[in-house]
């Protein structure tokens, strides 16, 4: 891809580039279009690892210990010097190792300790018995059934290496990263800042929800789902609530945050009718394409700058807002967080229980259930696909993502499914 191509440029002269077609711009050129902007943010900050849910980290860690770092007994049970000739079978248990003990004691060919789940293993053994597979009798115990040399035992270094490379920079923490950090002993990390979003709905029909509704009107639920779904992948976020289809009041809005966040986010406004103004405001003040995405649901999209800070406009339908942010918004945050290599979850196939009509022409995110039937996971999909109808994406597990020139599937026929749990 040309280096040298600015949002400017494009938008000023979109046939400069023959591979950007705004009448209908592919789903995955859409992503690489975009991701070409992204420049991602450079400051960094050391934090306690419990505070590093959802950030990105900025260093490559490296294990200052083996873990783990003793050789210890993965289960209770008895530890002693096992031969090859499986003999003697019957031990002397002369003692009992438990976890967070560390007896000098030795065991000598012939005797046996008792040893409890991560408890070290004692000089001179190199085997452990599980207690269920030993008969006993006073402090004896006799090895009734056949186990390898070496068995039962967690070998220091086994899970990591001392020096070894553990975490790369641009990784994303859940959970487990902070786990893993803690089981090296590491109290703080270096992350990334967290990118700064401020977003709002435009619409005069827009109503903040905790007012009463006037026929005509809706409740804002762009301002909840794209407000959530930015929370969940860390973003630091600025709410600005409604702003009304007023040029002045949308202009005076974005010029006021621009230079203090890192995005702005809005819904709505963004396709041809009378009152999307979006276009208009943002060719005055920043530089923008519009694009009519080859998507469904979701077609218009817009992205842009205003001086240096990235401009999305997502559609108004509830569920098209949502999808685009998940399909195309998202992975750009990803990028500017500073997460390396992020990828939207994998497509996996299923059969449908039902028929999911398409026409081709468009990239589609039907909503789906996934279910279990007989041991096999099935696919069947919401109800009604309209790109206003939220109960589908509450309804829905995954979407059922369909090529743009696939058509009608029949119902037992293999589709295409994406999981959504975790990720909306
Ligand atoms: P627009 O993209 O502005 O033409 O809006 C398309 C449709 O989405 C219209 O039916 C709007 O009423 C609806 N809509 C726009 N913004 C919101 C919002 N924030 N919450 C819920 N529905 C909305
Ligand atoms: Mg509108």
């Amino acid at each position: 891809m040309n280096e040298k191509i600015t949002i400017g440029k494009l938008a000023k002269d979109p046939g400069c580039l023959a591979e950007y077609d705004p009448n209908a711009m592919e789903y995955k050129d859409a992503l690489k279009w975009i991701r070409q902007f992204i420049e991602p943010v450079k400051e960094t900050q050391i934090i306690p690892i419990r505070d590093s849910l959802c950030r990105v980290l900025s260093e490559d860690i490296y294990s200052p210990i083996d873990v783990p770092n003793y050789d210890n007994s993965a289960m209770d049970g008895f530890a002693f010097y096992k031969t090859k000739e499986n003999l003697p079978t019957t031990y002397e248990v002369i003692g009992s190792n438990l976890a967070g003990q560390s007896s000098n004691e030795k065991v000598l060919p012939g005797q046996a300790i008792q040893i409890m789940t991560g408890a070290r293993i004692p000089n001179g053994a190199n085997t452990v018995i599980p207690i269920e597979l030993v008969s006993s009798e006073g402090n004896k115990i006799s090895v009734n059934k056949s186990i390898s040399i070496g068995g039962n035992i967690r070998k220091i270094g086994e899970d990591v290496k001392k020096g070894e490379l553990i975490l790369k920079r641009g990784r994303y923490i859940r959970a487990s990263e902070i786990g893993l950090l803690a089981s090296l002993g590491l109290p703080k990390i270096s992350v990334y800042r967290q990118i700064k979003v401020a977003f709002f709905s435009t619409g005069d029909e827009v109503v903040e929800v905790g007012n009463s509704l006037k026929v005509g009107q809706v409740y804002d639920s762009n301002n909840h789902t794209i407000g959530a779904m930015l929370e969940r992948i860390g973003a630091d976020i600025i709410n600005l609530k409604i702003i009304s289809d007023d040029k002045k009041e949308l202009k005076k809005t974005l010029l006021s945050i621009a230079d203090k966040v890192d995005v702005i986010i809005t819904s709505g406004g963004v396709s041809v009718g009378a009152a999307d103004f979006m276009k208009e405001v943002l060719n005055e003040i920043g530089e923008v394409l519009f694009w009519k995405l080859a998507i469904k649901p979701g077609r218009p999209l817009a992205y842009g700058k205003i001086n240096q800070t990235h401009y999305f406009g997502l559609p108004g339908n509830p569920v098209a807002s949502m999808v685009s942010f998940y399909q195309i918004v998202q992975p750009q945050m990803k990028a500017l967080m500073g997460e390396v290599d992020y990828e939207l979850p994998p497509l996996f196939s299923v059969k449908t229980e039902r028929a999911i009509f398409k026409k081709p022409g468009r990239m589609e995110f039907q909503r789906g259930i996934l279910f279990q039937n007989n041991d096999e996971w099935w696919v069947k999909p919401t109800g009604q696909q309209g790109s206003a109808i939220l109960s589908s994406m509450s309804q829905a597990n995954c979407f059922i993502v369909m090529e743009i020139d696939e058509s009608t599937i029949d119902s037992g026929g293999i589709v295409k499914v994406q999981l959504m749990e975790g990720f909306i």
